[in-house]
């Protein structure tokens, strides 16, 4: 019988949730939904200086904005846990104590300055940096003589000195590693504590993780803990290391250039769908140019095979550009509700317009949505809707307005628009027509010239359906107030 896939994410809880971070979760979440397995929630949580609550409950909270559901970890529980690791200290000791039974580790009291003068011995002989293993043979009796005397101490576990280690990455292909190179990895601080290496094969194991997919930074770990956990005597994990996310100019991303974190993004008035679409193409690609994707179809698709070995380039433009078109194709209801802390925060709408002019918000936002990217455009898309006091685009008022002529034509659009037998779109856009025709004003000239008139812009949503929501009081109220502002005649 085929093992069931189980696969961890393990974020640290030392700051907020980043794009980075989110793509690694996502490709193991694609991974485990593709092959029907199980996704974990890890808290990797050992740096008790670093970690906090809020980082770790900020983080639940972007995975569930995004829709990633996790099937063991903080908060749902599971059959392996518990999930964080500060409450794993037992399993990581009864380990230990295993491995120095079995002469698997040992004890080191080595000092700061020794360790210095083991890696300047290393440099002077040209080789790597390295532990040189003083403490391999200590006595129990010399050990529990230092351990009396309170000397500080740290576990090691036994590393070969010969020989190579090879990790076989299934994006990678076999990667092999010189023994030679490695320290006697510390695997418990002087503190107690376990090292993100120890802990993460220990748990790795008796989570029974099947594919360790994390990303290309700790390709160098893994040999290390291949080692540790063939000390351990546990069968290994199947690899996979994700390609790096490099910035536009091909440095690493980093704040500087621009959004990291989610909760950054869902500022920016971004979609869940959206940036989990993106973050998909970033690594990984299904084939055949396709870059639209749903949820179910990313499931069906997902495949460690296609995944790159090479970095990825972070573009923004296209992470809009997929925004605008989930946010064309969601559902007004579901955009507006979106929406509105945008609004509000924008003091575009009050809570109370909320609660009363709910049918009035869901028509801007339906209009509105068509031509904007993200939420945020929204709101400033939203503004004249809901408030007379608009600022004029300069130079439209200069081609529209401020020339002879204009005045009069904007009497004979409020006529028109006064006689219109009936608000709405069609007829308006029929009421137009007529009007162009019997003045012989082209309809470049007209509907330019009111769009700047009822919104004091020159582009949004299109003209007609927006006349008719804003309403005949108001269309003509600021045609009349734009033509004594601005027009010389
Ligand atoms: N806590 C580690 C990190 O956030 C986990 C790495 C791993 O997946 O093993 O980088």
């Amino acid at each position: 019988m085929q093992q069931t896939v189980r696969v961890r994410f393990a974020p640290s809880p030392t700051g907020e949730l980043h794009i980075g971070g989110v793509r690694t979760a996502l490709f193991n979440w694609l991974f485990a939904r593709n092959n029907n397995g199980q996704f974990i929630l890890r808290v990797d949580d050992t740096d008790k200086q670093r970690s906090s609550e809020i980082y770790l409950q900020s983080i639940l909270n972007s995975f569930r904005w995004l829709n990633l559901d996790w099937d063991e970890g903080p908060e749902v529980g599971g059959s392996y846990g518990p999930y964080r690791q500060s409450e794993r200290l037992n399993f990581y000791l009864e380990e230990v104590e295993r491995l120095l039974e079995q002469g698997k580790a040992y004890t080191c009291f080595c000092t700061a300055e020794e360790l210095e003068a083991d890696r300047e011995k290393c440099r002077s002989l040209g080789q790597p940096p390295r532990y040189s293993g003083r403490c391999r043979n200590l006595t129990p009796d010399d050990i529990s003589a230092k351990k009396k005397k309170g000397f500080s101490y740290v576990i090691r576990a036994i590393t070969p000195e010969s020989g190579e280690t090879v990790v076989d990455d299934l994006i990678r292909g076999k990667v092999f590693f010189e023994n030679k190179v490695f320290d006697d990895p510390i695997i418990i601080k002087s503190d107690g504590l376990p090292t993100y290496n120890f802990a993460s094969v220990v748990d790795d194991h008796k989570m029974k993780i099947t594919h360790v997919i994390r990303a290309e930074e700790h390709l160098s770990n893994t040999p290390r803990q291949q080692i540790i956990a063939l000390q351990l005597g546990y069968e290994l994990p199947s690899y996979a290391h994700v390609p790096m996310i490099l910035a536009p100019d091909h440095s690493k991303l980093s704040k500087r250039h621009g959004a990291t974190s989610v909760q950054e993004y869902r500022d920016l008035g971004i979609l869940p769908e959206a940036l989990l679409n993106y973050l998909a193409l970033l690594g990984w690609s299904p084939g055949h140019d396709r870059e639209i994707m749903s949820m179910a179809e990313m499931i069906e698709l997902f495949s460690l095979e296609r995944v790159s070995k090479n970095p990825a380039v972070y573009d923004m433009q296209k992470l809009i550009w997929l925004n605008g078109h989930y946010l064309r194709n969601a559902s007004t209801v579901r955009i507006t509700e979106m929406a509105i802390p945008f609004l509000l925060k924008e003091s575009i709408i009050s809570e109370e317009q909320v609660s009363q002019e709910k049918e009035k918000i869901e028509a801007v936002v339906g209009l509105v949505k068509e031509k904007v990217k993200t939420l945020s455009e929204i709101a400033e898309a939203s503004v004249y809707f809901f408030h007379d006091d608009f600022v004029y685009d300069q130079a439209g008022v200069e081609k529209h307005f401020k020339k002879d002529g204009a005045a009069q034509m904007l009497i004979q659009i409020e006529e028109a628009l006064q006689k219109a037998s009936a608000f709405s779109a069609e007829e308006l856009e029929k009421t137009f027509a007529d009007l162009s025709k019997k003045t012989q004003i082209p309809l470049n000239k007209i509907n330019p010239a009111t769009r700047l008139a009822v919104t004091g812009r020159l582009m949004g949503p299109d003209l007609f359906p927006l006349l008719a929501l804003l309403g005949r009081e108001k269309v003509l109220a600021r045609i009349k107030k734009a033509r004594a502002l601005f027009c010389l005649d």
